[in-house]
């Protein structure tokens, strides 16, 4: 699972600048984003599911736009079928 964590005032006041891991929230160097190799990989995982999940649903969306398209004129291009 993917876990956002902000760094928080308190934090910083206490560790100085610093940065968390985007995967799994552990202090890290400031400007890096990931902890280890494995949340990196991690990481690039879950965005490429999550991308492919948003190209599905952008599919699905389409197919559904065009079976409403279809509803709306095949009556209309194919009046005897439906007479
Ligand atoms: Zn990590």
């Amino acid at each position: 699972m993917m876990v956002f964590q902000m760094s928080s005032r308190r934090d910083d006041a206490k560790w100085g600048p610093h940065s968390h891991c985007i995967v799994c929230g552990v202090a890290i160097p400031e400007n890096e984003k990931y902890c280890s190799k494995i949340c990196e990989a991690k990481y690039n995982q879950e965005t490429e599911r999550y991308k492919r999940q948003q190209k599905m649903s952008y599919i699905f969306i389409g197919i559904m736009g065009v079976l409403i398209v279809l509803m709306f004129l095949l009556p209309m291009l194919l009046p005897d079928l439906f007479a």
